[in-house]
């Protein structure tokens, strides 16, 4: 294990903020991650978890350790007539291991493909797209608990999964990720419930087929970070309850809306910034993207504060037009390297 001082992370997170560290170790085994963290102890730092930074917002110079997931490996550990159990290193590229398991007919992913990022981070905000939550792969989480002290693992059904939630966010601190564990099909039961899915899978249905839809409407809507840096669907699609919903819906009847299992309503993010005129639109280096106003994208060489200003501005428009308070998605950091309300 060796500590660097004063490490540029610009490359290392997808909007390409400039954030300086001053202090980085990466990991490569899970008994690293003990001496990382009795290094930061000792040298009296906060912990900083970095995986593949496409959805976090850091600050110009971070005082801490940010510890660098690198842990790879994906091991079948058990299987029967219908599923195939496998553990994955937290540090294996996502993308990677979808495709991977779509190669050994290993089904439930697919939907998934091509989202940036780690396996160790899939369960944190237990990621989603087109109608499919890794949450419903995930048998266990293997853990380092910074508060008991020990490595553990964690169940599913103990993970508190929902909507871009998960146990992880709510005790941000606590625990070091360093695998997970997904329970796959042998047979596919393809989920095509997402509009443009349906409509693009007219061909022969296969898992195969479904990927490789998934990819390409992917990259036909979503901007490639290393174009036009970015950290994905930058708010989180608002929930509201029905009366809430009922009443914007009567100013704005063609609001694209998503009924929810519990009568709540999930309405599109994307919508109303674009409503709110901020679809294409710019203040001075970040902008929202012209082709998806959900994206919030560094036109160059912006900071934090630049990215802030543009976020809030964003927020006060759609609130002045809708009453709605928009949710930022990615994590953001102090200095001290701990996880900050947005807002503050
Ligand atoms: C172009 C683009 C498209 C995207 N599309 C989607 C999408 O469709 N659906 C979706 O859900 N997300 C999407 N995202 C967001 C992002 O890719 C996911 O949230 C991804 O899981 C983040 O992984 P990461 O490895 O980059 O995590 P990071 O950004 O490095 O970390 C995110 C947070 O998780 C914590 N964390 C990460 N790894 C660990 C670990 N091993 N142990 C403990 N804590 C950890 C970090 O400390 C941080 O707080 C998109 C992003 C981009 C740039």
């Amino acid at each position: 294990m060796h500590v660097q001082t004063q490490v540029q992370l610009k490359n290392l997170n997808t909007l390409n903020l400039s954030a300086i560290a001053s202090h980085y170790v990466k990991i490569n085994q899970p008994s690293d991650a003990i001496e990382a963290l009795a290094f930061a102890k000792k040298n009296d730092l906060n912990v900083l978890i970095l995986s593949g930074g496409s959805n976090l917002l850091l600050p110009e110079h971070i005082h801490a350790l940010v510890i660098h997931l690198n842990i790879q490996g994906i091991d079948r550990i058990d299987e029967d007539e219908n599923t195939v159990t496998v553990k994955v290193g937290a540090g294996q590229v996502w993308h990677d291991f979808v495709l991977y398991s779509t190669q050994q007919h290993w089904y439930g992913l697919q939907n998934l493909a091509l989202i940036p990022g780690l396996v160790g981070a899939s369960p944190v905000q237990n990621i989603g797209a087109y109608g499919v939550e890794v949450g419903e792969f995930i048998e266990s989480v293997q853990v380092y608990d910074r508060e008991l002290q020990q490595f553990s693992s964690i169940l599913s059904q103990d993970c508190n999964f929902a909507y871009r939630h998960s146990r992880f966010k709510e005790e941000p601190n606590r625990y070091i990720i360093l695998s997970v564990t997904f329970k796959l099909l042998k047979k596919a039961a393809l989920k095509l419930s997402y509009g443009d899915l349906q409509q693009a899978m007219a061909d022969e249905l296969t898992a195969e087929n479904l990927q490789n839809k998934v990819i390409q409407i992917r990259q036909s809507k979503l901007p490639n970070p290393k174009d036009f840096p970015n950290v994905g669907s930058f708010f989180k699609n608002p929930i509201l309850t029905q009366a809430a919903f009922d009443k914007i819906s009567q100013q704005f009847p063609n609001t694209p809306h998503y009924p929810q299992a519990n009568s709540d309503v999930k309405v599109a993010a994307g919508w109303l910034i674009d409503q709110a005129g901020w679809k294409g639109k710019q203040l001075g280096t970040v902008g929202m993207f012209h082709k998806q106003a959900l994206v919030l994208v560094n036109y160059a060489d912006a900071t934090l504060a630049d990215v802030k200003k543009t976020y809030q501005a964003v927020q006060f428009d759609v609130k002045q037009k809708f009453s709605i308070q928009l949710e930022p998605e990615p994590v953001l950091y102090s200095e001290q390297g701990l996880i900050q309300a947005h807002g503050d």
